[in-house]
């Protein structure tokens, strides 16, 4: 039997490459190991664990839980872990590192509402969708003391702030997994362990309000999640000499601003606008004229303006409680109430067609009549934005009246900017509030909680911006873990060859490359007037067909080989989105208005406009000058790239079981396909390549001398330790031996616990 084993582990070292080797093959295959259960896969492609009741060759016979026989190819098996191994804390320690083994350990976890495990040094997440009791004041008070050691945000937060103590150097939590994965919830449970370190004068108080803000503002039910936030996020926590909070700084990152003025059905716009609309105090209703949200055309258009269990007055009350904690001025909240107000009746603003060439004019009617005063401009001047447009031709100034179409994008476009700034707006002043302006002698963990790899039947340039951050964010991800992995294997004196890894580099360079990437020729063609979604598409099969990572597609579409996989695009709206002029028109009229938020709006959008020297690329249309989106965005990224860089990651990977946001549901196939998307596979696919089973020799010593058939002449761990090696013929290239610790690769523990097991 010995030596069947050692055939089968000596064929599995030769496939080792770590290039070549395919993601997630059988490296070590049922036939080659024998264990007692095994598993196999299942028509429907879930893994089901067996009970093997008889192998000859190259067939297997076991039986299945529901009392099912079933004879199979033996090659088509795969070797289960010994069961002193089920629900590991790390996936690590299992023997066997393969897909099953993978779903089957979190599964086995999940269905104990144990959500955290680790996988190494990532700390993976799923979502419970119920309370589960593991938060609040005494699991907080354990992780402090150390009296809890299992996976938790709470000891990934725990491990940064003694990091952070220990090496002075600043932290950081990365957060990802795709919508609904519990990203949100993981870094308000984070905020929450670090804020009960205190700081003072209640700042740490005042950091966790601003969660229900940002939320209202920032936040929307969608289909694959009711409180879904629509903007990325870092918030900094800085510490002061002394260890305590001293402050915070929020960055956010591209908003979804189309969700304003048009969402799809079922799904809602901003928390906030129902809030206000349903809890909005009498006076404030009757100042701002306000009414319930099923009257607004924002609001009402996908016929979905509540939210199962969540009673929106109750939250506005929260919100306005949250403001005040971070000292927005009651004046300051009026107005911003104002201009939600102005926003919505922005929506109820009516076009009457005043020739047979389709011009219009705006109806003088409440809702542009309250929008001129909210704005605090006259009725005619709003008329003459949203009903012309004011252009040079051949040096002359014309007026261009606007048909209908035009108009309603204008006065989209119009409600789209006014939200977007007050977003931007009402985080200058929390940041204000957190002392962001102050100048910083501590240290500081950020927390990230920004949106996973994206993939749907119809992905447009939110994905295609979403997507190409999550390559960088992928990038960071897979050389820290790296690193990681090889110093300890250093520091325990092994010979460790180095690994290089295959990164995603290539598909970053088809982003990023200059003047032939996606990036660069997207900015291009959006400088061109007279360019469209059809010409773009044509110009990037044009450029790229040769690279191995993008592949044009018919029409007006393109696929882009990510990392997780491949995503195909459709160009419609990249240039307009990319662009995203506001006609100088309407900064000109915001910038005239009486109220001082508009005008302040307008001032940021000139500022952005004039200072053309800053950025690599500008866009020139429409009278006004300001960066591309995608510019812009690629801007922020590489500066949090050189952010996270100067810091130590922690990486938690957010898993959702089910689509339907429901407990106690674990869909495999689900689980699977994010554990790859997020590079939780890689994760282990690294360590797999390495020596990702270690025990100390003393812990190996007592764990299998019993087994050895010859006493060992000296008993000292070591010498015993090799011994059992011996006996059990693993071959020298699957372990090392190290100073403090045996390492082995994958798979070969797992015989020795089976013949342990059999023995006791
Ligand atoms: P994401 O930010 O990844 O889109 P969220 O953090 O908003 O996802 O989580 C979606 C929903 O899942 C939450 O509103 C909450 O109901 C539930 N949820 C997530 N994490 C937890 C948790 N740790 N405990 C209980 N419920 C959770
Ligand atoms: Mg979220």
């Amino acid at each position: 039997k010995l030596e069947e084993d050692a055939n089968g582990v000596d064929s599995a070292s030769s496939g080792f490459s770590f290039q070549n080797e395919s993601k997630w093959d059988d490296h070590s295959s049922y036939g080659a190991k024998k264990t007692l259960q095994a598993w196999c896969k299942l028509s429907n492609g879930d893994w089901a664990l067996g009970k093997v009741l008889s192998s000859s060759g190259s067939e297997t016979v076991i039986s299945l839980p529901q009392g099912k026989v079933l004879k199979l190819r033996t090659e088509s098996l795969l070797p289960a872990n010994p069961e002193i191994l089920n629900g590991v804390d790390d996936l690590m320690q299992l023997s066997y590192l393969h897909e099953p083994s993978v779903l089957y350990n979190l599964q086995y976890r999940y269905d104990q509402d144990i959500i955290y495990t680790k996988a190494g040094p990532v700390l993976i997440a799923i979502n419970p969708f119920k309370k589960v009791q593991l938060y609040g004041y005494d699991f907080i008070e354990g992780y402090k003391r150390q009296k809890m050691d299992k996976p938790h945000v709470y000891a990934i937060a725990d491990a940064a702030i003694c990091e952070m103590k220990r090496d002075e150097v600043n932290q950081s939590i990365i957060i990802s997994g795709e919508s609904g994965a519990g990203k949100t919830e993981t870094a308000k449970i984070a905020m929450q362990y670090l804020a009960s370190l205190g700081g003072g004068s209640g700042i740490e108080y005042e950091i966790l309000q601003t969660n229900p803000i940002l939320e209202a503002f920032g936040n929307a039910k969608t289909a694959r999640n009711n409180n879904s936030s629509r903007f990325g996020k870092l918030i900094e926590i800085h510490f002061g000499a002394t260890g305590r909070i001293s402050g915070a700084t929020i960055q956010t990152f591209l908003l979804e601003k189309s969700r304003v003025v048009q969402c799809a059905d079922g799904e809602r716009s901003y928390h906030i606008f129902y809030q206000f609309c349903a809890g909005a105090p009498k006076s404030l209703r009757e100042k701002l004229n306000l009414r319930k949200a099923e009257y607004y055309k924002y609001l009402n258009q996908s016929s979905c303006c509540s939210i199962a269990g969540v009673d929106d007055s109750e939250m506005f009350f929260t919100v306005m409680e949250a403001m005040n904690v971070v000292h927005i001025s009651k004046e300051d909240q009026d107005t911003v109430f104002a201009m939600l107000a102005a926003v919505l009746w922005l929506g109820n603003i009516s076009f009457k067609v005043i020739d047979n060439e389709n011009h219009i004019e705006v109806v003088s009617d409440e809702g542009a009549n309250t929008v001129a005063r909210l704005l605090g401009c006259s009725f005619d001047s709003l008329n003459m934005a949203l009903s012309t447009r004011k252009m040079t031709v051949r040096n002359e100034k014309i007026v261009q009246k606007l048909t209908l179409e035009q108009a309603i994008d204008t006065r989209d476009a119009l409600a789209k900017s006014i939200y977007a700034s007050l977003f931007d707006w009402i985080v200058e002043q929390i940041n204000i509030s957190l002392g962001a302006g102050k100048r910083r002698t501590g240290r500081s963990i950020s927390i990230l909680d920004i949106y996973g790899f994206e993939s749907f039947t119809k992905n447009s340039f939110e994905q295609f911006c979403i997507n190409y951050a999550n390559e960088r964010l992928q990038q960071h991800f897979n050389r820290h873990l790296f690193k990681l992995e090889q110093e300890e294997y250093i520091e325990d004196g092994i010979d460790w060859k180095k690994v290089h890894f295959e990164d995603n580099k290539d598909c970053l360079n088809l982003f990023e490359k200059k003047p032939l990437g996606l990036l660069s020729l997207l900015d291009e063609e959006s400088t061109f007037p007279n360019a469209t979604d059809l010409t773009f598409a044509t110009k990037l099969k044009q450029h790229l067909d040769s690279n191995p990572c993008f592949k044009g597609e018919r029409g007006k579409a393109f696929t882009v080989c990510h990392y997780a996989g491949e995503v195909m695009y459709d160009t419609s709206g990249f240039l307009e989105k990319n662009r995203d002029l506001l006609h100088v028109d309407l900064i000109q009229l915001l910038a005239a208005c009486t109220c001082n938020l508009p005008q302040a709006f307008a001032a940021k959008m000139l500022v952005q406009s004039d200072d053309s020297t800053s950025g690599p690329f500008r866009l020139s249309g429409a009278d006004s000058q300001k960066l591309s989106v995608a510019t812009k965005f690629k801007g922020e990224l590489f500066q949090l790239m050189q952010r996270l860089e100067s810091t130590t990651p922690h990486f938690i990977r957010c898993i959702k079981p089910n689509s339907l946001q429901q407990p106690g549901i674990y869909e495999q196939g689900l689980v699977l396909s994010q554990l790859k998307c997020c590079g939780v596979l890689e994760v282990v696919r690294i360590s797999r390549s390495g020596y990702p089973t270690r025990m100390t020799h003393q812990k190996f010593a007592r764990r299998y001398g019993f087994l050895l058939l010859e006493s060992v002449a000296s008993k000292d761990p070591l010498s015993v330790s090799i011994a059992i090696l011996q006996q059990f013929n693993i071959l020298p290239d699957m372990y090392q031996v190290g100073y403090t610790k045996l390492f082995f690769r994958t798979g070969q523990i797992g015989i020795l616990e089976d013949t342990r097991n059999c023995t006791l």
